[in-house]
């Protein structure tokens, strides 16, 4: 048992500042006062104690081939199967996948990441070898796999469920890349087999302008509307919407992720992450392909807070953004699946202890720290 004392402590859903103690047990908060005290007392005076980040999106096995390609177009870098980045898996070794995918995640620990949820290449092998990497890593991955029999312009219907039953025994969902590489029959069988088992659907929508174009073109829809109509639980970019597109989502309850420094990197432009939480959505946060940005979720918030006042002339809210790394996970319906709590009683312990700079515990996470001033990540429920 301890307690992390004189601490500024960002409660709840909504990130309430309070100078509390915590008092924790066996991995779970059981006390939060101004006079809680038990075992031993870790005195933190002032620091910032913030949940721990969840990275809402990544693709960590692409870590083999960091920086490679800089400069080249979304679909030259990552659409299967030709993108340099699917013959670079398909030439790494086993190992190779299994270290470089292991540090990281270990990049992602020291900077106060607890969870991730990761679109997993390379099928049910892809997903044992990330499970694999994770095991002496203090992380918890929520794995989204995928099959090659996903693709084709025909591709056969049965074949698609078997493969998506098999990985759904192992993985938390299924994720393929986007709707250019996918039928409308295929989307439907991942979102309805993931929702009979209670698993995760994701897709990736929207991220470049031609992605919509091509869309409406073949089909009249634009991807998002596509990626709601075909109900996937969870809906990744956003960058490009069209006309109603995020009045849709926000009537359909899908979650969303947005990747803003990933977009920068393939210069697809910038998520509206404001027109998004005025629409009342609540985003996460991704840093996306590891081969294009470190999976360092402090970086992430720093430049989502520069690049929206840049970009829209519009300022976003400092707690809005931390939210979108930690708690608004705690309002999705895959909450099962993920299992990332906040700071409360009786919840698990998870959170980051951070070094104070500045009065806005806000900002001082987002503007301030350096991985270096993260002073304690508390985090025992990695393997559960
Ligand atoms: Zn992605």
């Amino acid at each position: 048992m301890f307690t992390i004392a004189n601490g500024i402590i960002l409660k709840g859903a909504n990130l309430v500042p309070h100078r509390e103690n915590i008092v924790v047990d066996e991995g779970k908060i059981i006390e939060i006062g101004k006079d809680s005290r038990e075992g031993k007392i870790i005195d933190v005076e002032g620091a910032v104690v913030c949940p721990s980040f969840i990275n809402g999106h990544i693709h960590i096995g692409d870590s083999i081939i960091k920086d490679e390609g800089y400069s080249l177009s979304l679909s030259e870098m990552v659409k299967p199967p030709n993108g340099i980045k699917h013959v670079a898996l398909a030439n790494a070794s086993d190992d190779e996948l299994i270290e470089a995918m292991k540090s990281s995640m270990w990049d992602m620990v020291h900077s106060g990441t607890t969870h991730f949820i990761d679109y997993r290449e390379g099928g049910i092998k892809g997903v044992k070898l990330l499970k694999e990497a994770s095991k002496d890593v203090p992380i918890k991955p929520i794995i989204l796999g995928r099959d090659d029999s996903f693709y084709g312009e025909d591709p056969d219907l049965n074949k698609v469920k078997i493969a998506i039953r098999k990985i759904l025994k192992i993985a938390d969902g299924i994720a393929p890349s986007g709707f250019g590489e996918i039928t409308m029959d295929v989307a439907e069988i991942i979102s309805s087999e993931c929702e009979k088992a209670g698993k995760i659907s994701s897709i990736h929508v929207a991220e470049s302008e031609s992605n919509q174009i091509e869309s409406l073109n073949e089909y009249g829809l634009s991807e998002i509307e596509k990626g709601v109509k075909t109900n996937f639980s969870q809906l990744v970019h956003l960058t490009n919407p069209k006309n109603n597109d995020l009045k849709m989502v926000c009537e359909s309850s899908q979650n969303v992720v947005v990747c803003p420094r990933a977009n920068a990197t393939l210069n697809v432009g910038v998520a509206p992450l404001n027109d998004m939480l005025n629409l009342g959505l609540k985003p996460l946060l991704g840093t996306d392909n590891v081969m294009l940005n470190s999976p360092n979720m402090l970086r992430e918030l720093e430049f989502s807070l520069k690049i929206m006042s840049v970009y829209h002339n519009d300022y976003i809210g400092p707690v809005e953004l931390l939210k979108m790394a930690t708690t608004n996970v705690c309002g999705f319906e895959i909450n099962d699946v993920i299992r990332k709590s906040m700071i409360r009683e009786n919840d698990f312990a998870e959170f980051v202890v951070f070094n104070s700079f500045s009065k806005n515990p806000y900002l001082n996470i987002i503007n301030r720290v350096e991985t270096k001033n993260i002073l304690y990540t508390i985090n025992k429920r990695f393997n559960v």
